[in-house]
């Protein structure tokens, strides 16, 4: 049966990937087997939940499949100790003679208060999880749980106001408040370069070095793409990343895009940031948005009905800053008039709702079924591994729409075209993107399929649904 098993897992590489299989199918293991019971093991409760979510339907369908019997499993957690001692050194509070810096700036290793940019808000409890954002914050919050373990380094990238530092600082939080004695590095990269030129300039390069390299546990680093060109920086971060990564310390990056995507970074550290899991944010649905606005009225006490909510939901839709920025507005202005906070109200003060002014956005699925009908290929070839021209030119035009007409990830577009890399939906994007400037048949029908998906409203009745979850690809690559 262990045969079966580990051929059943191997089967599906292909199809998810090989860094996915590495990453989520692996880690998990056959104990035994009872009549049609399998007893599996994960390493940890996220892996867990993680692989129950999102493979196990696969996996069973896989082995029915090869073996004629519909299986039932349980899987237990084999190492989730808390707190257990990883291969890390003891770590040692900064001894007591630490030198006084004399520029002062916030100096943030500490050992018993937690970093001191770590905002009070900014926690796992208040983060409202949805499908934008799930994996990103499963991930943020397994490496707060196990730090320097699976998810080392976690790279976290999305717009603006989506939640990044939000999940940065409620990282850091946690390990402060479940491993007290881990000496916590927060800074944004402009912190990190403004700090690291004062220390070459006023001699102190030793000690910014040991603040970073020694007297660290955990880093984690905001906008990162703030240092892309800046070579002396850049050059540091790595050899710090370096130093820290081989001891197992735990480091989150976050960026406003991928690693791959930020002009002027060095190409060694592209690669080091894309070691671990990289996981995108993407903005919030209408459900995520209600959800937020919520908890956010509540938090600050703001009355304030469902059916209103929803409205400034469906009105504020492009990142979670602006819709509590909005609501903030919204109720204020009505206290100051002494009004109740009324849809009419929100749409006075907000205008109107955006879903009248623009367009609502396109989906992959409402691509897919565009380009095939035009092409009449079938979608199921679209998302299979056939290369003839007849539908791969189809596909890398499906990608390269989806691409520039959806939010959706590179990650995600290969996902949602059944499970390729994202590097073959990039190379596919800059094929169609050149074979565009000299071809102008190529161009026409690009532009008659883009005007179709963006002027018809029929083929965007199916919005964003039936991904089943999040973008998921593995290291190496982005999630
Ligand atoms: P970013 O760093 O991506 O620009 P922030 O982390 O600063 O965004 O988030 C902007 C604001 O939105 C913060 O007040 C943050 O608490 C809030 N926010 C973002 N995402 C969420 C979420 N999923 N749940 C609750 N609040 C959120
Ligand atoms: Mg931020």
């Amino acid at each position: 049966m262990t045969d079966i098993w580990s051929e059943a897992l191997q089967g599906l590489q292909p199809r998810l990937g090989a860094q996915t299989y590495d990453l989520w199918l692996r880690p998990i293991a056959l104990r035994a087997v009872n009549g049609t019971r399998l007893h599996l093991t994960a390493p940890n409760r996220f892996m867990k939940e993680w692989f129950e979510n999102h493979y196990l339907g696969v996996v069973l369908d896989e082995l029915r499949a090869r073996t004629a019997q519909t299986y039932d499993v349980e899987i237990e957690v084999t190492a989730d100790a808390p707190a257990a001692p990883t291969s890390l050194p003891t770590p040692m509070p900064p001894p007591a003679t630490e030198p006084v810096r004399p520029t002062s700036p916030p100096v943030p290793v500490l050992v018993a208060a937690p970093p001191p940019q770590l905002s009070g808000r900014y926690r796992f409890p208040n983060f409202i999880k949805g499908a934008g954002n799930e994996l990103a914050a499963s991930a943020a919050w397994a490496a707060a749980h196990e730090p320097g373990t699976r998810f080392n380094p976690l790279f976290i990238y999305g717009g603006v106001g989506l939640g990044k530092t939000h999940l940065l600082h409620a990282i850091g939080h946690h390990i402060h408040a479940t491993r007290p004695e881990q000496r916590i590095v927060y800074q944004s990269a402009e912190r990190f370069m403004n700090e690291f030129i004062a220390a070459v300039r006023f001699n102190q390069f030793d000690e910014f070095r040991s603040r970073y390299r020694d007297q660290c546990d955990v880093l984690l680093i905001d906008d990162i793409q703030f240092i892309a060109g800046r070579d002396r920086t850049m050059d540091e971060f790595f050899h710090v990343f370096n130093v820290l990564y081989e001891a197992e310390k735990q480091i989150v990056v976050t960026a406003d895009r991928m690693p791959s995507e930020m002009q002027g970074m060095e190409d060694r550290l592209i690669s080091r940031l894309n070691w671990g899991l990289v996981a995108d944010i993407k903005p919030p649905d209408l459900e995520t948005r209600v959800a937020i606005l919520r908890q956010k009225a509540e938090h600050d006490h703001i009355a304030i009905a469902d059916d209103v909510t929803l409205h400034l939901a469906t009105i504020v839709r492009s990142n979670v800053r602006e819709l509590e920025g909005s609501l903030v507005r919204v109720s204020t202005l009505a206290a100051l008039k002494h009004v109740p906070i009324t849809c009419e109200f929100v749409s006075d003060v907000l205008g109107a709702p955006a879903g009248n002014a623009q367009p609502p956005p396109v989906s992959i699925e409402s691509v897919q079924k565009v380009v095939c009908a035009h092409f009449s290929v079938r979608i199921s070839d679209l998302k299979g591994p056939r290369r003839h021209q007849g539908i791969s030119r189809p596909r890398m035009i499906a990608m390269y729409l989806c691409r520039q007409l959806t939010s959706a990830s590179f990650p995600e577009i290969g996902l949602r075209f059944g499970g390729k890399d994202h590097s073959t939906v990039i190379n596919a994007c800059k094929r169609i993107e050149s074979i565009q400037t000299d071809d102008r048949e190529l161009r026409a029908t690009v532009d008659t399929l883009r005007r179709q998906l963006t002027g018809a409203e029929s083929t965007r009745t199916a919005v964003h649904t039936g991904s089943g979850g999040a973008t998921i690809t593995a290291p190496g690559a982005v999630l």
